[in-house]
């Protein structure tokens, strides 16, 4: 990957994320403590800060650096486990990775995102979200990269009739039904730009 192609991807999901700041503020009031919003703002302003540098790095290592950037400066629950996310990432790809470097890569991350969280598919978290993407990645490395936006927006979709049993959530009990997971939502939006950024640059 260019680092050309790597800044336009991180820069594009930074300002996605943060003009999302207040409708994921939204979502984390509805069934959390409503900072999620600003939490991920955070996260993205500290990463645009040092974008330069971080995209003049080969991939790992600017996975890696994102990951730091975001245990951070996140906090939250979702900043040890955003930056889990982005560390296991940076350590398990190649330089260029090929679909089913990523798909292998993103197995090994979610099972670090689970430890981290003592958390499993099904609780209605971000996980939620990854699981299906990677289901996708490893039973089809061909499949066009956009459509695992669609599936990360459907995924995230579906954490809406799920019971929270993880998390801020959880503590809602049933009352956390009928609501998008925060989490959820960023990750979908976060893999929705990653792919629509990279799939637009090959053209
Ligand atoms: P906090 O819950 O501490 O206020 P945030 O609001 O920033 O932190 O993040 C909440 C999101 O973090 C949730 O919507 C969920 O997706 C994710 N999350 C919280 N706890 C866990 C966990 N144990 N495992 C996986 N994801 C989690
Ligand atoms: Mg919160």
């Amino acid at each position: 990957m260019s680092s050309e192609v790597l800044r336009n991807a991180i820069e594009q999901v930074c300002r996605a994320v943060i003009g999302a700041t207040d409708h994921l503020t939204d979502l984390d009031q509805a069934i959390g403590d409503g900072d999620h919003g600003l939490n991920m703002k955070r996260g993205c302003e500290a990463v645009l800060a040092d974008l330069d540098a971080i995209a003049a790095k080969p991939l790992p290592e600017a996975l890696r650096a994102i990951g730091t950037h975001l245990v951070m400066t996140v906090g939250g629950a979702s900043g040890p486990l955003y930056g889990t996310l982005f560390l296991s990432l940076g350590k398990e790809l190649p330089a260029t990775p090929d679909r089913a470097d990523l798909a292998r890569a993103l197995q090994t991350a979610i099972l670090a995102v689970k430890a981290r969280g003592k958390s499993e598919f099904g609780q209605k978290t971000l996980l939620d979200v990854l699981g299906p993407v990677s289901d996708r990645l490893s039973k089809d490395s061909a499949t066009p990269l956009v459509d695992l936006g669609v599936v990360a927006d459907q995924a995230a979709e579906a954490t809406i009739p799920v019971q929270a049993t993880r998390g801020r959530a959880s503590f809602l009990g049933e009352r956390s039904i009928g609501h998008m997971d925060p989490g959820a939502c960023s990750l979908a939006l976060i893999i929705k730009t990653v792919v629509t950024s990279v799939e637009g640059s090959a053209k």
